[in-house]
């Protein structure tokens, strides 16, 4: 099996393949999914594929309120979708949780161009979810799948490389190797970074400290590795700052980097935010993705994450935001400069990002194809 890093850089086929959220959809559905990311050569991953129930019920209430002419029912109620988040079904109703859906990142196009090869449809005109792939077969809801008996009923036979697209042999009664698969990548601090790590938290790193005036703005400086030759640099911003020198970046240091960043910032601290999306795969990886402009497009992409973790919408990127796109349980207590936007703004927006509980993360491992992680 080819090993290659994703579009991102987080992980590869072999890694991808090992998450329960994978091995715990229809083994069709691995076939399939696995071929497109496959032939993507890397371009494409996997968000999550089999969804727990109560992930589910967590979606639908981080992006519907209950609204007595709302068009969704769910418990009762009647509700109806925030604005500017994407469709989260009710739990009970998504294809997700039977394991006959999946979220990829990375290139939209390939998927677009490419899903049909492996009898997948994107809900690219659906629901404006490029991301959200399902089997050709299965038109677009869970109802098709409750009227054809050929798929089989959950919990499927693990394993993959399951029979052909409408074998569907899936649902041997005594496997218990697909319930109770959690996500695909735990709440572990991925940005807990330390001399020698590269990848995402390094690059970040880098760009933090470039940011703190650290490290030379320059291209020279992204080398995208956390090299030996860095720690001396980390271990006086962690000295000068009253830090447990170690050269181990964890929430502490990344409170001391990191500056609160609001719509319209431009500068080195707006573009630590735009690598962090970059590398979390929530912001397409282009030069105008790295401008150290917090433009339009940079923000859609925060509110849609502070809707998804059940933050206010606000667009301002504080401690609760911070600490969601880092992945951290830990919170991160990053402050504002004095004098700048953000400072002002945090001031005037009243705690809209202090409703968030870092411990409820676990929950909500995954924004519907955006993976938070
Ligand atoms: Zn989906």
């Amino acid at each position: 099996m080819t090993d290659y890093p994703t579009y991102a850089g987080r992980a590869s086929l072999a890694k991808i393949t090992s998450w329960n959220t994978f091995k715990g959809m229809h083994p069709t559905m691995q076939e399939r999914v696995r071929g497109l990311i496959e032939a993507s050569g890397g371009k494409v991953g996997l968000g999550q594929g089999l969804r727990p129930e109560t992930q589910q019920l967590q979606l639908f209430l981080s992006r519907h309120v209950p609204d007595p002419n709302g068009k969704y029912s769910y418990d009762g109620k009647r509700w109806s979708r925030l604005p500017n988040v994407a469709a989260a079904a009710p739990p009970g109703r998504s294809m997700h949780e039977i394991g006959l859906a999946a979220d990829l990142t990375g290139d939209m196009g390939f998927v677009r161009d490419n899903c049909a090869r492996f009898d997948l449809q994107t809900f690219e005109n659906v629901n404006s979810e490029p991301w959200h792939v399902q089997p050709v077969e299965l038109e677009r809801s869970r109802r098709s799948y409750e009227n054809n008996p050929a798929w089989g009923r959950p919990p499927w036979s693990g394993g993959g490389g399951g029979g052909s697209s409408s074998s569907g042999d899936g649902g041997s009664a005594d496997s218990s190797s697909a319930a109770g698969a959690s996500a695909p990548t735990s709440l572990t601090p991925a940005y807990r970074v330390k001399p020698g790590d590269s990848g995402a938290g390094a690059e970040v790193l880098i760009e933090a400290l470039i940011a703190r005036g650290r490290l030379e703005d320059a291209a020279s400086s992204r080398t995208g590795t956390y090299a030996a030759e860095l720690r001396p640099t980390v271990e006086s911003f962690q000295s000068d700052n009253g830090l447990d020198v170690d050269g181990i970046v964890g929430p502490q240091s990344w409170s001391a980097l990191l500056q609160i960043v609001v719509p319209g910032d431009k500068g080195a601290h707006a573009r630590v935010l735009q690598v962090t999306l970059i590398n979390r795969g929530l912001l397409n990886d282009t030069g105008g993705n790295r401008d150290g402009t917090y433009g339009p497009a940079t923000q859609t992409v925060v509110t849609q994450f502070q809707a998804a973790a059940g933050l206010g919408t606000d667009g301002e990127v504080g401690p609760k935001t911070w600490t969601a796109l880092m992945g951290e349980k830990k919170h991160i207590a990053v402050t504002a400069a004095p004098g700048t936007r953000g400072a002002a703004m945090h001031g005037a927006v009243a705690d809209a990002d202090d409703e968030f509980d870092p411990d409820d993360m676990d929950v909500l491992s995954v924004f519907d194809g955006m993976p938070i992680e």
